[in-house]
């Protein structure tokens, strides 16, 4: 029916592990023997039950999630976690204090200014967003309700590898969007993680949130009801209709996970797989990457050639050899490659020689 599947690169939606899809489409028409599709379910069944129940649980164990925080299954993708987070946590003095490290961080502390005082406390935007920048413990106002960061910055390759703020106690909220999953973090450290699903996890359509329960009922009575926590931490994610289908194969892929060995297991594969490409890039003189080497991200690789139309050759060729969606952000150029979870080791491997033949053929 199709023609061979692609190395596809996208930073999202983005590759599903073959093995998921497969077990997807097995199971699409009738669901282990109930006679309904998941995608025809109600969600009040009891099947429907046992699915969300069993994708909490397995997240749980491969996060290490501890017992005093809520996992929520939402839509609105990581964008309504930018107004849920100030609406919900914005419950003390209302100001929190942001890192700005891109676009998306950005866009959060824009979507936070409107429900309470905002202050910037640090920012690598006049030098392009190529570092993360490491503000001390007394960066940060003593009576913020929280620090946001995000903790992979998705379009301009960077990532919180060594460093993370010392905010004492107030509370830390981090932007996992296009990282969940691609390493061990201790959930402990965080008073809120959120991640839309279609970068590393699902496809679009659920954004997982893990929140500490004492951060948990501090919303504003006008708070419109789908964009209260409690609600959602009350009801299980099953206040309203949730995202089922979304839900259900994110279930799939911590399976997938777990029986992989978890999250060092995968850490191990990424990290691998990364070294490879930064290691042919940085022996190279005719691709460079702007990213501060300690802050490189492992999921999204960024380069350039410092030549806009080798750029758009690079990437139409890679198009040609079957290697999708290398082009970098339409707000930076360039090109990127997001390396996620569910992109097999191959795909790195036939990236780099495709570079190599570019190279070969454009310099001089
Ligand atoms: C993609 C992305 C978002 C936005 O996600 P939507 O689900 O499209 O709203 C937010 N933050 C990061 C880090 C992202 O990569």
């Amino acid at each position: 029916m199709s023609s061979e599947r692609a190395f596809n690169f996208s930073a999202g939606p983005s590759m599903l592990p073959l093995e998921v899809i497969q077990k997807v489409a097995a199971e699409l028409e009738n669901y282990e023997g109930c006679g309904e599709s998941v995608m025809e379910m109600s969600h009040r069944s009891s099947v429907f039950d046992k699915i969300i129940k069993d994708a909490e649980r397995n997240l749980r164990d491969l996060m290490k999630i501890p017992d005093n925080y809520k996992v929520l299954f939402l839509q609105g993708g990581g964008t309504l976690q930018f107004s849920m987070i100030p609406i919900n946590l914005l419950s003390g003095s209302g100001k929190a204090d942001y890192i700005i490290t891109g676009s998306w961080a950005k866009k959060a502390a824009k979507e936070a200014e409107k429900f309470g005082d905002i202050k910037v406390v640090a920012s690598s935007e006049a030098d392009n967003f190529s570092y993360i920048p490491k503000p001390g413990p007394e960066a940060f106002r003593k009576d913020a309700d929280y620090v946001y960061i995000c903790y992979n910055n998705t379009i301009y390759g960077s990532h919180y590898n060594n460093y993370l703020p010392e905010t004492g106690d107030i509370p830390l909220v981090a932007d996992m969007s296009s990282c969940i999953l691609s390493e061990e973090v201790d959930v402990s450290k965080f008073g809120l993680i959120f991640a839309g699903a279609q970068k590393n996890v699902a496809p679009a359509g659920v954004t997982i949130v893990i929140v500490r329960e004492d951060l948990i009922g501090k919303a504003p009575a006008n708070c419109p009801v789908y964009l209260d926590y409690a609600i959602h931490a009350a009801k299980d994610s099953l206040y309203n209709t949730p995202p089922c289908f979304a839900i259900y194969v994110a279930g799939e892929v911590f399976k997938y996970l777990k029986a992989r060995g978890g999250l060092k297991a995968m850490h191990e594969i990424d990290v691998r797989k990364a070294e490879k490409l930064y290691g042919y890039l940085d022996q190279s003189t005719f691709y460079k990457t702007p990213v501060a080497k300690e802050d490189r991200s492992l999921m999204n690789v960024v380069f350039v050639t410092g030549d806009k139309d080798l750029d758009a050759a690079f990437v139409e060729g890679a198009r040609k050899r079957n290697m999708h969606n290398l082009k970098g952000h339409r707000s930076v150029g360039g090109i990127r490659a997001s390396i996620y979870n569910a992109m097999p080791e191959e795909g790195v491997d036939c990236l780099i020689e495709y570079m190599k033949a570019f190279e070969e053929e454009h310099s001089k």
